[in-house]
């Protein structure tokens, strides 16, 4: 019997992404133990083995070729100055690089920054950032605790992550620039020529959970003569599909079932719309996985 060379996947062991990535692979069809202790674990149904590492370490390792694909966050990817090929955006882990000031200073600008220590765990990008605006900073690598620099007097300003702002918020600092959009991503090396297909097969799979996941499918009934004025309301590229009921309406008039993929954030304004041109048994079901 010939073993099928496995790819190798490194994800994080720990930390924010740890969850979802183990989420999203399930959603994507891959079976496996999630006995985190291990570091490697093969998948039991896909040829692929599991990498787990921090999230830091996911770079250099698919960097380095000892794993062929990983998933990480788009900051560290963009700290670590390495060119990976990003293969798929997760649509988790979302955070922006925010530069942050003391919420009563006067700053507003990036040129405001100009002469300041900044302090932050993303050196490079920072350093990147503020050199492209031509503005000259001190830049402070820090490790951790970057929100807790200015109050210290170790720096002015910061430059760090920001989800919601609330940490942001309780260290007394103003978001006032955004430095990178970041989410997590599956990124790739130079992948070995023997698991290229089955590294296509895994980014395919997980492309269509991260696309149905943005995604619902859409079921309604109403009368046949309303079906232009919801066509209108759904939007999408596709036309809907409108199937005849073998039962007439109270009226006598003849109806139909209209299917439908819509946006998941589209719901909430298009619902009570639909329900106001006449639309009945309205459903909305999650969709596992989109190819379109
Ligand atoms: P970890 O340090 O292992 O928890 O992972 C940190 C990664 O999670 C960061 O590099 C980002 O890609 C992502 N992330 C998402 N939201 C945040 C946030 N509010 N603060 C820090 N990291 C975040």
């Amino acid at each position: 019997m010939t073993l099928e060379p496995r790819v190798r996947l490194a994800v994080p062991n720990k930390g924010r992404l740890e969850e979802p990535t183990a989420r999203l692979l399930h959603d994507a069809g891959i079976q496996f133990e999630a006995t985190m202790r291990a570091l490697t674990v093969p998948a039991r149904n896909v040829p692929l083995e599991l990498l787990f590492v921090r999230t830091e370490d996911v770079v250099e390792l698919v960097a380095d070729g000892v794993a062929d694909v990983g998933v990480t966050g788009l900051d560290v990817l963009a700290e670590s100055g390495t060119d990976l090929e990003v293969l798929a955006e997760l649509g988790f882990g979302r955070c922006r690089l925010a530069g942050a000031v003391p919420k009563d200073s006067p700053y507003d600008d990036p040129s405001d920054f100009a002469g300041l220590r900044v302090a932050t765990s993303h050196p490079r990008v920072t350093n990147r950032f503020f050199e492209a605006k031509g503005v000259d900073v001190q830049v402070i690598a820090l490790r951790g605790s970057v929100e807790v620099a200015p109050k210290l007097d170790v720096a002015d300003a910061i430059v760090d992550l920001v989800s919601s702002g609330s940490t942001m918020m309780v260290n007394g600092l103003r978001p006032v620039v955004t430095l990178l959009e970041s989410q997590a991503v599956l990124v790739a090396g130079s992948v070995r020529p023997d698991v290229r297909d089955t590294v296509a097969q895994l980014t395919t799979m997980i492309r269509a959970v991260v696309a149905g996941r943005r995604k619902r499918y859409l079921l309604l009934n109403a009368a046949a003569d309303r079906v232009a004025e919801i066509d209108d309301l759904i939007p999408g590229i596709d036309a809907p599909s409108v199937v005849p009921l073998s039962h007439a309406g109270p009226g006598g008039e003849a109806m139909v079932a209209i299917h439908s993929v819509v946006d998941a954030a589209d719901l909430w304004t298009l619902l009570p719309k639909l329900s106001q041109v006449g639309a009945s048994g309205i459903l909305v079901l999650p969709i596992e996985q989109l190819i379109p």
